[in-house]
């Protein structure tokens, strides 16, 4: 197909995150841990008929998957209406995904299946009480865990849980979390800490590495690689070598970073594109649409936005800036 986007380095961009909200009930320390940031007024959000159209047009440019995030996506009150619209998108549209707490699931995951989800993933960081409360900043873990239970009742499956692994924190549940996958039968992914915390409290010697952690599980329960080629896939993915179920997937952007195989790109809640979630430009898809620009007009403006794909993060490299947005805003 002539028009499918590829960015100035060759790689083919499938894979879009809409965020639908920059608002979270949860205060995680890692991302959003002071409050609320001063919240965009509602009239620079997009509309659930503006990312109807925007995920339209990014589909019929070779988009075949798109997951909805934010801040807290289940906080925006017209949720179920945009996954029916963006499920009509099938089957050029492959999958349809959410990134979620999993404090609203319960009681609300079916309304979710119904309207046209596909699948989602939960973000646990802890199975303790106290350093659950401790990270998120909310003392919800067992809502949160009957969350879970709702999603896999309500199908929406194969189920993934995030965690993010902090030095001094949770690295030393990581085995524990590897048993919960194997009881569950989870797609258990362990993400290491990245410097986009509106607290700017990152530092290199909080970050665990994607290495240590497989080589924790791995000491107590033998992994076998399922996807030593990945591709565009965030992980790397292993099974159980006993055949238990359940799965573990490292996500390790800083200590292996994985940007030359980089299939995504970012809409904003506010309408920007961003396509690194540490770019620090934006490129406003909203006011293109709102100055009233032709179908032709917008795909022109996403096509040249996709030619500016950076070409790798600079995390690593000494004069690293943080992006002035976090991960609540921009969409994780
Ligand atoms: N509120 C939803 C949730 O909790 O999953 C969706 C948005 S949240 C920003 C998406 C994912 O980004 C979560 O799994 C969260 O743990 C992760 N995240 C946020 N800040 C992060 C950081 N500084 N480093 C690594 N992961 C982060």
């Amino acid at each position: 197909m002539a028009d499918l986007l590829k960015d100035s380095y060759g790689r083919a961009i499938r894979d879009l995150r809409i965020s639908l909200t920059d608002r979270c009930n949860f205060r995680c320390f890692y991302c959003l841990p002071h409050g609320e940031p001063p919240i965009a007024p509602k009239a620079q959000m997009l509309s659930y008929e503006e990312i109807e159209y925007a995920a339209e047009i990014f589909v019929s440019l070779g988009i075949e998957k798109i997951r909805l995030t934010g801040g807290e996506p289940m906080m925006r009150r017209d949720i179920e209406t945009i996954i029916r619209k963006l499920s009509a998108l099938k089957p050029r549209l492959r999958d349809l995904a959410l990134t979620t707490n999993g404090y609203f699931l319960p009681g609300r995951a079916h309304e979710l299946k119904a309207a046209g989800l596909d699948r989602i993933t939960i973000s646990i960081d802890s199975l303790k009480r106290e350093t659950f409360r401790r990270m998120t900043g909310v003392d919800v873990l067992d809502r949160v865990l009957e969350g879970m239970e709702a999603a896999k009742r309500a199908r929406l499956t194969p189920l993934k849980v995030n965690a993010v692994i902090v030095r001094g924190h949770n690295e030393e549940e990581v085995t524990d979390f590897a048993q919960f996958a194997r009881e569950h039968d989870i797609r258990m992914r362990f993400i290491e800490f990245m410097p986009l915390d509106s607290g700017h409290e990152w530092s290199r010697e909080m970050v665990v590495p994607g290495r240590e952690i497989l080589e924790r599980i791995g000491a107590r329960f033998p992994l076998v690689s399922v996807n030593a080629r990945r591709g565009a896939e965030t992980s790397s993915r292993y099974r159980f070598a006993d055949g238990a179920p359940g799965e573990i997937g490292i996500i390790a952007p800083v200590t292996e970073p994985f940007c030359g195989a980089c299939s995504r790109i970012r809409l904003t809640a506010d309408g920007q594109i961003r396509t690194c979630l540490f770019s620090t430009v934006e490129h406003s898809l909203r006011d293109t649409i709102r100055s009233g620009a032709s179908r032709r007009e917008i795909i022109g403006y996403i096509e040249s936005v996709v030619m500016k794909k950076e070409p790798r993060h600079y995390i690593n490299d000494p004069g690293f800036m943080q992006p002035a947005r976090t991960m609540s805003f921009i969409g994780g």
